[in-house]
């Protein structure tokens, strides 16, 4: 969500005359925007302003430094007071304000734009594209839910969707520029509803408003809204990524209750089997929470349990953040740091062995992958992705494809993190 963000972002300044910096001296403008989902990532952040305070006092031009995103929203004037180098604070809902917010900046003005509207959805702010082969498109924002430890419905408002045909206009025009995968994004996707237009009927019209070569995919998706029109859906459109992120959080109902995820963890189970029954080799990855306030070595025990059971591709996997404004800031955080380290650690092991195995499953099978970059570390090997949201590594040494092009690999190595194969004909 991020990462669109700061696409509609690129595109509200350049349309107000702004270029794209190629690195942070050229930059008379900084942006820097922000996520507050843990705490580690505005450690960062505070780091960051940390180093540019220190950049910028060189300086002999004025820059106008300003923070974006859920830090913004969630801490707003101490962003401003916390050092004299921030300008502006601006949350998610009020990137339209940044041109007229950062030339008052340039006259010495410094702002805060923090308001949240129900409306706000950027339907008519088409993000700049940045690789031109992949694409995201949020198709609602906010979440309604209330996780007990999730702060995004207070830095990101109540859940609001877009319009169905503005966003198939928009599916459009991205396979006009050459986009070949695009992403439907939303807090929760599957509780998308604009009229009479839920999430699976929009996601098979994307499918269908696009060449059988370009892509569909989405994220993320919440267990209680996952339908099971909409697993039928990704079954029968072959353009639709075999791909579904669908996050457990915990296998324990009585944590899943304290986490107010409603749902429980059989409910969740079901689910699992009629994606699986439905769709033939269906990667599904997870998020995990370990050492969650009250959890016991039992309900630790669960989520390995889970973790084995439906044995996921990858998973997201974090240990408990207490985030101030939300319910569970107020519970006792009971699970030592270092219990919690451990039990982390125990569920990215197995995670991790899981992930090599079933990779290891896939030597010697044939994908179509969508060649993407070269790779960083060998430049004549290329990285690409399988329908099933998996990455490949390739040899292009006769320089034979480019980016956007379908290549048929042959996988013959694979770890728990990427595929390796070579090309066949
Ligand atoms: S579904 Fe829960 S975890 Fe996901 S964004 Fe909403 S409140 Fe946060």
């Amino acid at each position: 969500m991020n990462l669109n963000d700061t696409e509609i972002v690129q595109k509200i300044m350049t349309d107000a005359g702004c270029l794209i910096a190629n690195n942070i001296a050229a930059a008379d403008i900084i942006l820097l925007n922000t996520c507050s989902v843990r705490d580690n990532a505005e450690e960062k952040i505070h780091n960051r302003i940390e180093t540019l305070y220190h950049l910028l006092k060189k300086r002999k031009k004025t820059t106008v430094l300003g923070i974006l995103g859920c830090m913004a929203e969630r801490l707003q004037s101490n962003l401003l007071e916390s050092n004299n180098i921030v300008s502006l604070v601006v949350g998610p809902d009020e990137y339209r304000k940044l041109p007229e917010l950062i030339s008052l900046a340039f006259k010495g003005e410094k702002h805060i734009a923090v308001d949240m509207t129900s409306i706000e959805t950027y339907d008519d702010v088409i993000p700049l594209c940045s690789n031109g082969i992949s694409a995201w498109i949020s198709i609602m924002r906010g979440c309604n839910n209330f996780c007990s430890y999730c702060i995004v419905p207070y830095t990101r408002g109540r859940e609001r969707s877009r319009p169905a045909d503005t966003i198939i206009n928009e599916v459009k025009s991205l396979v006009d520029r050459g986009v070949k995968e695009i992403t439907l994004l939303g807090q929760n996707v599957n509780s998308y509803s604009y009229e009479s237009t839920k999430f699976h009927t929009l996601l098979a019209d994307a499918a269908e408003a696009v060449p059988k070569n370009v892509r569909i995919a989405f994220l993320t998706s919440h267990p209680m809204d996952l339908s099971d029109s909409l697993i039928d859906t990704i079954a029968q459109h072959d353009n639709i990524c075999k791909y579904i992120h669908l996050p457990i959080q915990s296998g324990s109902n009585r944590i899943l209750k304290l986490m107010n995820r409603k749902y429980s963890l059989e409910h969740y189970l079901d689910i699992i089997s009629k994606i699986k029954r439905s769709i033939p080799n269906v990667s599904i990855s997870t998020d995990v929470i370990a050492g969650y306030p009250s959890e016991t070595i039992e309900d630790h025990q669960q989520t390995l349990a889970v973790i084995k059971e439906v044995r996921y591709v990858s998973a997201f996997m974090f240990r408990y953040s207490p985030r101030e404004g939300t319910k569970s800031y107020k519970e006792n955080d009971s699970v030592p740091e270092e219990e919690k380290i451990r039990r982390l650690n125990e569920i990215i092991q197995l995670q991790n062995r899981i992930s090599g195995e079933l990779n290891q499953q896939d030597i010697g099978k044939t994908f179509e992958v969508l060649v993407e970059t070269p790779s960083k570390k060998n430049p004549s090997e290329w990285v690409g992705k399988t329908m099933y949201g998996k990455s490949v590594i390739f040899g292009n040494t006769d320089g034979k494809y480019i980016q956007g092009d379908y290549a048929n690999v042959i996988i013959t190595d694979a770890t728990s993190a990427t595929l390796k194969g070579n090309v066949v004909e």
